[in-house]
């Protein structure tokens, strides 16, 4: 079986579908096999923060981010009530960007195709094997697909990452919070936020209207990832919060957990990880997304320059030298 593209990655979210792009800027052929029918349609991740910013304003990418999202000047460190300042950053965009993540991902995906990337969706992989020359990819229900490199930008799961051996050493989730996209008849103001004996709650406008409730509640930690229902973010907001802001029509509510692993490598031979599926953390501060990206932008002109045969493959273990560090970082700081 020949190569049927030079690069296939595995998961079109945020951080696959900025690769796909960046491969196709160096004329990289370019397969995304995503496993989703369609694109989400929840905000999830809401922050985008400067330096993210400044890289898409390098591929002049800016304006659609920068004119629907809502600016937040300040921001918290682990729910604590002193906030970090972001008008003091040394940069064009001193704040952080209230974008729903479906739209950035909208986004992202109408460029990868302007610039020539497949994107194909209902593609589940399943497994990979790779040699000197390829890597041969299994898909649930469908013909064995191969390219010269895979990337995997699938997420925390990674069946790359599996597939490929490589270990995710880290701690399992032990403390949970909690989360709703709902509107408000009587809002606190964008950013408003309490720490207290009772917990922590902090408010982020979600563009359209909406509002992030979200925050740590003690009395809350034996319910792990199940379901919230509206009533309860009522109970919870109300005691932490001290008001009824009046919650009603949620579109997202949800918990999550602080499960922390890094990927032991990047990369495996013609294997890569990028985003998720390379690093997994506690979301309070809203940096995955953010972390991601700039993997997508380390890794692809990099690919590009190896493929191309203007650098030797070593080049590409700078993206594991280079962008592994950050992900222990932002490991530590959402652990602290
Ligand atoms: C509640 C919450 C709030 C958050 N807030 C923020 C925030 O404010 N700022 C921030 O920076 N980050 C935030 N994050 C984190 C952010 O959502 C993630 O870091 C981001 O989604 C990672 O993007 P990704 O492309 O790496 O992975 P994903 O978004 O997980 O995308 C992976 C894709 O791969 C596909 N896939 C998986 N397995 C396969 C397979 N076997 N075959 C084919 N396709 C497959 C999936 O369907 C998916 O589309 C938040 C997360 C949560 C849960």
């Amino acid at each position: 079986m020949s190569n049927e593209t030079e690069v296939i990655i595995v998961g079109a979210g945020p951080v696959g579908l900025m690769l796909a792009a960046e491969l196709r800027l160096a004329g990289v052929s370019t397969v995304v096999l995503e496993r989703a029918d369609a694109p989400g349609v929840h905000p999830r991740a809401l922050g985008l923060h400067a330096r993210t910013l400044e890289q898409l304003a390098m591929r002049g990418l800016q304006e659609p981010f920068l004119s629907a999202g809502v600016r937040v000047p300040s921001w918290h460190f682990g729910f604590l009530r002193e906030r970090l300042d972001l008008t003091r950053l040394d940069s064009p965009y001193p704040f952080m960007l209230a974008f729903p993540q479906n739209r950035t991902e909208a986004i992202l995906e109408q460029r990868a195709l302007e610039l020539g990337a497949q994107v194909l969706r209902g593609v589940q992989v399943t497994g990979l094997t790779q040699d000197e020359d390829g890597v041969r990819i299994s898909v649930g229900g469908g013909p064995d697909r191969r390219a010269a490199w895979v990337v995997g930008a699938d997420g925390a799961g990674s069946t790359v990452r599996r597939s490929a051996g490589i270990d995710f050493p880290g701690t399992d989730a032990d403390t949970y919070a909690y989360l709703g996209d709902v509107r408000a008849d009587a809002p606190p103001a964008p950013g408003w936020g309490v720490q207290n004996e009772k917990g922590a709650l902090i408010v982020a406008p979600v563009p359209g209207g909406l509002l992030r409730f979200t925050g740590y509640d003690p009395e809350d930690q034996g319910s792990g990832r199940r379901e919230l229902t509206l009533d309860e973010l009522r109970e919870i907001t109300g005691r932490i919060g001290g008001a009824d802001f009046g919650l009603r029509d949620p579109a997202w509510l949800s918990r999550f957990g602080n499960a922390t692993r890094v990927a032991a490598q990047y990369r495996k031979g013609r294997v890569l990880l990028a985003g998720d599926a390379a690093h997994m953390h506690f979301p309070a501060g809203g940096v995955g997304l953010n972390l991601g990206l700039q993997d997508a932008m380390n890794l692809g002109w990099k690919l590009a320059d190896v493929i191309r045969g203007r650098s030797g493959d070593d080049l590409l273990d700078t993206y594991h030298d280079e962008r592994r560090p950050w992900a222990e970082d932002v490991a530590e700081h959402t652990l602290a």
